[in-house]
């Protein structure tokens, strides 16, 4: 089971902010930002490249993240980042949205 599979069933402690049945929302264990939280959808896959079918299940969790964006503590913006791959340094394979916000947030 992949790490973030082992936060999703609770065998690994995290700092959970929201859960259904489809997503976790907890924070990042080295945040990047003063808010920084990753957003798993339940099912494991690791790439974008794989959520053929699962085109609701995105768009669904982009959206609660919008509901939750004042409950989360962003009501001043947020940045969402989905490193895919190498280049990126993805370096958990399984799908996770970056949340970052609670200060200005840098762009160069
Ligand atoms: P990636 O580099 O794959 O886009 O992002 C993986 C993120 O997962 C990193 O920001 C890293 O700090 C975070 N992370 C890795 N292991 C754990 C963990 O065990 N718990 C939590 N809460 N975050 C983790
Ligand atoms: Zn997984």
């Amino acid at each position: 089971m992949c790490i973030f599979c082992k936060i999703v069933a609770g065998e690994i402690p995290s700092r959970k902010k929201y859960e259904d049945d489809e997503i976790v929302i907890f924070e990042d264990i080295e945040p990047k930002a003063k808010i920084h939280l990753l957003c798993v959808p339940k099912e494991h896959f690791a790439y974008l490249s794989e959520a053929g079918g699962k085109e609701a299940l995105l768009g669904r969790t982009l959206v609660k993240i919008a509901a939750l964006q004042k409950e989360l503590g962003l009501e001043d913006g947020y940045r969402l980042v989905v490193n895919q791959g190498e280049n990126a340094g993805q370096t958990v394979k399984h799908l996770h949205i970056h949340i970052l916000g609670g200060e200005i947030l840098p762009w160069e």
